[in-house]
């Protein structure tokens, strides 16, 4: 009885807050702001083209079980599509439709010559062996091959797909192909064409945006203080560029807690600590608190790095940073970002701040197409380039506009690609 409710709950709770409706919201309310044509609008409004597989796929035990898989491809005005793929117990169609239109505003917003997608399949990696979850991808790249392509669509990992993953998409599509294709998949491994620099991409960018902001509030370089929530590869790095520029971090954490030290904690010691111990907290350099309490420190610079929906109605009140540069997607909910853009509180929204993992897989696709690479750091001075002008363009239209930055990025994110549309206009 107890399960039965809780399963009707829990679908309720899935129809009530439909991701896909919320996007669409979004975009809507975006719509209004910049005047835009409806017939554009109604355009938008839906994905070019969604595609829904059924893989069968051979398990250890001999038994064969059928997994569904989706890509949905949004926009492609502005060229190829370009978005990860999900592997999580969770996915749905509807989710997998929000994340692409959302992929569509965050190529537009970095200005990437790309449109957006998002691809998925419903499956539980952590119960799957490594045999099975290569079959399972492998079967899932045979079933979209028609409509991948390095000039069609790239997709890229996400939640519970890394670069493995990607190496057998880029294997499985090769060998149908008859050719080496590398540019089909980006964020693939070092020894398979992936680009030097992709994996403190994330954290890089999102320091680089923090900084831009620094300077924009005419801050003291000396007295900067950081805060990343979690310590995972977009916290972490972001925490080692702070450290590096000659900021101080003061406090990090993860799923089981945080530390704080107001004197500074050294990010690569952290790591090598949570590395031995499987957590940051109990660090003997510093004293534990918990995430809530690092939420609200009185830090120069706030990075949620880790989760979303962390700050919210409840405690954005007593948020006392000064920047927040959004690592993780999705990390403040709007009521939130109502109270903290009348607190004066510059939030770098996550379709900025956390882009530099998607231009990093632009300039892999780009030395893919060229067969010719670059060393890191050409890597990361060409991602630093991109990650300033966009942080100044969205900066600017925030000004001009006395609005916050989320709502500046997506009116630039959508009046690009709107014009992408009207220019190439509606053929047959
Ligand atoms: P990760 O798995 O490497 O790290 C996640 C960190 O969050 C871990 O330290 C984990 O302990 C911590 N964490 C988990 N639950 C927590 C909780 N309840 N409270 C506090 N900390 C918690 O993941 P990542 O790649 O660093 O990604 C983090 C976020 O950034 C995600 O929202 C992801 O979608 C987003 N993101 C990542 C990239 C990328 O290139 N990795 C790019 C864009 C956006």
């Amino acid at each position: 009885m107890y399960e039965l409710l809780n399963y009707i709950l829990g679908d309720l709770m899935t129809r009530l807050i439909n991701p896909f409706d919320m996007a669409v919201t979004q975009l809507t309310s975006v719509a209004k702001l910049i005047d835009l044509d409806p017939n554009v609008l109604e355009i938008l409004k839906k994905p070019k083209r969604e595609i829904i597989v059924h893989l069968p796929v051979k398990m250890d035990d001999g038994s064969i079980k059928v997994f569904t898989g989706y890509r949905v491809q949004h926009n492609d005005a502005r060229g190829p599509y370009k978005g990860g793929i999900r592997y999580h117990p969770n996915v749905t169609l509807d989710e997998v439709r929000a994340l692409a239109m959302w992929m569509t505003w965050k190529t537009a917003v970095m200005n990437l010559p790309y449109g957006g997608a998002k691809g998925g399949i419903t499956c539980n990696p952590l119960e799957m062996s490594k045999g099975e979850l290569e079959r399972l991808t492998r079967r899932y790249t045979y079933a979209i091959r028609e409509f991948i392509h390095p000039y069609i669509d790239i997709p890229a990992p996400d939640v519970y797909t890394n670069e493995q993953i990607m190496a057998w998409i880029m294997d499985t599509y090769s060998a149908l192909a008859g050719r080496n294709e590398p540019g089909v998949v980006t964020a693939k491994p070092i020894e398979l064409q992936g680009s030097e620099g992709r994996t403190e991409a994330t954290g890089f960018g999102v320091m680089v945006t923090a900084r831009e902001a620094i300077k924009k509030l005419g801050l003291n370089n000396s007295e900067i203080t950081v805060a990343v929530q979690g310590y995972g590869n977009v916290s972490y790095w972001a925490a080692y560029y702070a450290h590096k520029w000659g900021y101080k971090l003061v406090a990090a954490s993860d799923s089981k807690g945080g530390v704080y030290n107001p004197d500074g904690i050294n990010p690569v010691d952290l790591l090598k600590y949570k590395r031995e111990t499987g957590s940051v907290i109990n660090y003997p350099k510093a004293r534990n608190i918990s995430n809530e309490e690092l939420l609200e420190l009185s830090v120069t610079v706030l990075v949620p790095g880790a989760i979303e929906e962390v700050i919210t109605e409840k405690n954005a009140d007593n948020i006392r940073a000064k920047i927040i540069s959004e690592g993780a997607n999705g990390p403040t909910t709007p009521k939130a970002d109502k109270i903290l853009f009348e607190k004066g509180i510059l939030v770098i929204p996550d379709i900025l701040a956390n882009a530099g993992g998607v231009t990093t897989s632009y300039l892999e696709w780009v030395q893919n197409l060229m067969r010719y690479y670059w060393s890191k750091e050409e890597v990361l001075s060409k991602l630093e380039k991109r990650m300033v002008d966009a942080f100044e363009g969205v900066y600017r239209i925030s000004r001009e506009k006395n609005i916050d930055m989320r709502s500046a990025a997506y009116i630039i994110a959508v009046s690009r690609v709107a014009k992408a549309i009207e220019l190439r206009g509606i053929w047959p």
